[in-house]
């Protein structure tokens, strides 16, 4: 596997957030008042997605880290397996549970559940889901995950913001969440790759090296088809660089890349993680200001 110094980030982010953030909420009060969260989420979701792509998801959610474990685990004991119909119509319905539970949250009596409890439900989903289907809880009931998605079909998000912003002026009320949710849904059970936004960062596949041999799918934890692309724009991508690990032909590349070859203007798996810590320090900087 290759490996590059700063590509251990990813790992160390990872695991900063999954034992941080439990040590934080048990002993200290600042995860009560969860607005400098929020600010973190914000920030890291939204302006990282427009930029470069689900960093999130795959340098720093817990939750990413737990479920990619599972995967990893399933595949060494039970074997390599390809994922039969992966836009089936009951994946494809199960998809939307993550929208439903997004704009959920922001019903007016959403009731009130403890930290502790909610996360002993998202790991038994993610354990449980994990068995099932790969990256069960990523896919089909993470609202972060979700909101990433609507982010990555910018053209979308921009015209909802902007009809929202005008509606606002006129007085009438847009159900902002609602129709951000559902088109989000039907956009990615459609197209089911985000291919036109400002996002730079990208696995790229040279089809002059690269034999078919679909080792990158197979290591892939959502089963992207990367060998039938030129560059990886599938909705489900987080970029977390196993593909690019995997491939002994060296035909996988991630960054800011031209496909021509030797064209590329900056290409290395250790691009996302770098990327993904300097948002990370901006965003304490931002909380601290605030
Ligand atoms: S692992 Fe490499 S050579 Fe094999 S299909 Fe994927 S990109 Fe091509
Ligand atoms: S396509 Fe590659 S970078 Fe994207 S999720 Fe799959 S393994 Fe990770």
């Amino acid at each position: 596997m290759k490996r590059h110094p700063l590509d251990k980030l990813r790992m160390a982010m990872q695991l900063a957030f999954l034992i941080g953030m439990p040590l934080l909420y048990i002993f200290t009060d600042l995860l009560k008042g969860m607005h400098w969260v929020s600010y973190l989420f914000v920030w890291l979701i939204f302006a990282a997605n427009f930029l470069f792509g689900k960093l999130f998801c795959s340098h720093l959610c817990p939750f990413g880290l737990l479920s990619e474990t599972v995967f990893k685990l399933k595949r060494k004991w039970i074997g390599e397996k390809w994922e039969i119909g992966r836009w089936s119509l009951p994946r494809n319905l199960l998809r939307s549970l993550k929208y439903i539970f997004l704009a959920a949250l922001f019903l007016p009596d959403v009731p009130d559940m403890s930290g502790t409890l909610l996360i002993a439900i998202i790991v038994t989903a993610i354990i449980a889901g994990g068995i099932f289907d790969n990256m069960f809880f990523c896919k089909y009931l993470c609202f972060a995950n979700a909101t990433s998605n609507i982010i990555r079909f910018t053209v979308f998000i921009l015209a909802v913001l902007a009809i929202n912003a005008i509606t606002a002026g006129t007085g009438i009320r847009f159900p902002f969440v609602a129709v951000a949710a559902i088109g989000g849904y039907l956009l990615e059970i459609y197209f089911k790759k985000a291919e036109y936004n400002l996002s730079m960062l990208h696995v790229h596949r040279d089809v002059h090296k690269c034999t078919g041999c679909g080792k990158c799918s197979k290591a892939c934890p959502f089963a992207v088809d990367i060998k039938s692309v030129k560059r990886v724009v599938d909705i489900d991508c987080n970029l977390c660089g196993e593909c690019v690990r995997e491939c002994r032909n060296d035909a996988l590349k991630m960054g800011i890349c031209n496909t021509r070859p030797n064209q590329n203007r900056i290409r290395g798996i250790w691009f996302a993680p770098l990327a993904t810590a300097i948002l990370l320090a901006m965003a304490f900087c931002w909380i601290l200001y605030n």
